[in-house]
């Protein structure tokens, strides 16, 4: 591996994300640098009262905007596309009619490699990269989001976190972690530490993040009465780091484990 020089080491402190290093109260924790400000004091919650709101008109069948499973490139990790597969059925009953229709019809041509029906490959300068994408519908949302009102109030949801909520089935492995980590952000760092921040518009020039979504009324205002990120996230947080990371963040930061979780 390459020696660190001075220079290299200078170089890293000017650019973006090594300004953002230098300008952020981080707490280190099993090699995890914390950023306090986004993961410990930010308050977040899943809330689409905050990010949604009515279009003039309908658009391919969508009349509600605002909320982050618009136009978002959700690739699939190892095992996402099986998992989806092999819970297509119960997910379809909750999805959109339009998108359900549409991907029936791709599942009756795809029958050689139904993932595609779902997912198309993604190409970066040209070249396939072996993983693939949901697909979106032609008013750019996400396949699986659908939109109603409850109560007079329009909501938007995930078909696939809806169809497990109903069976009791965990996320992992089936929802795609894309959109479970969202909106958390892991940034390897040169000396083999990670920064565990959040996407927002400071930190998308080193997350790849896009201003829309950093944009989000659930990040840009957060209800005074939502937990912080790091309560909000717990289950993510585990499953992404490790119960030990979690416990010992908890331990850091002076709160008690969960009662029932190893300390
Ligand atoms: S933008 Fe925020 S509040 Fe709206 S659906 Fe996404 S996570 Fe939930
Ligand atoms: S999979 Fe679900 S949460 Fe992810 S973008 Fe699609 S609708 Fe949104």
């Amino acid at each position: 591996m390459i020696p660190v020089t001075p220079a290299l080491r200078e170089y890293f402190r000017m650019e973006t994300l090594g300004a953002y290093l230098g300008n952020s109260e981080l707490l280190e924790v099993d090699g995890v640098l914390v950023d306090v400000a986004n993961v410990l004091q930010r308050r977040y919650r899943c809330d689409t009262s905050c990010c949604v709101y009515r279009l003039d008109r309908e658009v391919h069948g969508r009349s509600l905007a605002g909320d982050c499973c618009h136009r978002p490139e959700v690739r699939l990790a190892a095992g996402e596309e099986e998992g989806l597969l092999a819970h297509l059925e119960g997910i379809m009953r909750h999805m959109a009619p339009g998108s359900r229709e549409m991907l029936i019809g791709r599942l009756a041509r795809c029958q050689e490699d139904p993932g595609l029906a779902f997912s198309s490959p993604v190409i970066v300068n040209g070249r396939l990269t072996g993983h693939r994408r949901l697909r979106l519908t032609p008013a750019g949302d996400c396949l699986f989001r659908f939109e109603g009102y409850e109560n007079g109030r329009p909501f938007v949801r995930c078909a696939i976190h809806a169809y497990l909520l109903e069976s009791g089935l965990p996320l992992w492995g089936i929802k795609p972690m894309t959109c479970w980590v969202w909106p958390l952000a892991v940034v390897p760092l040169y000396d083999g530490r990670l920064l565990l921040t959040l996407h927002t518009r400071d930190t998308l020039m080193f997350t790849g993040e896009g201003h829309y979504h950093a944009s989000r009324p659930c990040l840009l205002h957060p209800p005074e009465d939502a937990p912080f990120v790091y309560q909000t996230a717990e289950q993510e947080l585990r499953q992404l780091l490790g119960n030990d990371f979690y416990d010992h963040l908890l331990k850091a930061i002076g709160e008690p484990a969960p009662h029932g979780l190893p300390a």
